[in-house]
């Protein structure tokens, strides 16, 4: 593993037995989306190894460089956005300025009416 990857990703997996981090010794891409990892529990008095794998499940935003072998099921958000036209446009929520403030002020909830007594 690399320096970049360490410092990329704080990603680990824990001992099935133990519960203790176990660090990933090496790897082997198996498929273009599952990459196998020989793992190593950290817990001297553990110490189990065992193969864990890592695979592409779903798919979040398409690629623009789509394979034409790989076609992962889309997450429900994704094929929301689509589906409305809003993924190829989509645009992070902009943040709440003074007129959404004064939006809220001029439209309060409405209130309970009184309990007659
Ligand atoms: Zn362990």
């Amino acid at each position: 593993m690399t320096a970049h990857a360490n410092r990329a990703s704080n990603l680990f997996i824990r001992c099935p037995h133990c519960e203790t981090k176990a660090n990933v010794r090496t790897s082997e891409q198996q498929t273009r989306t599952m990459r196998s990892l020989i793992c190593q529990c950290t817990n001297a008095f553990c110490a189990y190894t065992f193969v864990a794998s890592l695979e592409a499940i779903r798919t979040i935003a398409p690629s623009a460089m789509p394979h034409p072998e790989i076609d992962l099921p889309r997450t429900i958000n994704a094929e929301t956005m689509e589906r409305s036209g809003s993924l190829s446009s989509y645009k992070k929520p902009r943040k709440k300025n003074y007129h959404d403030h004064a939006a809220t002020e001029l439209n309060p909830k409405p209130e309970f009416p009184a309990i007659p007594t």
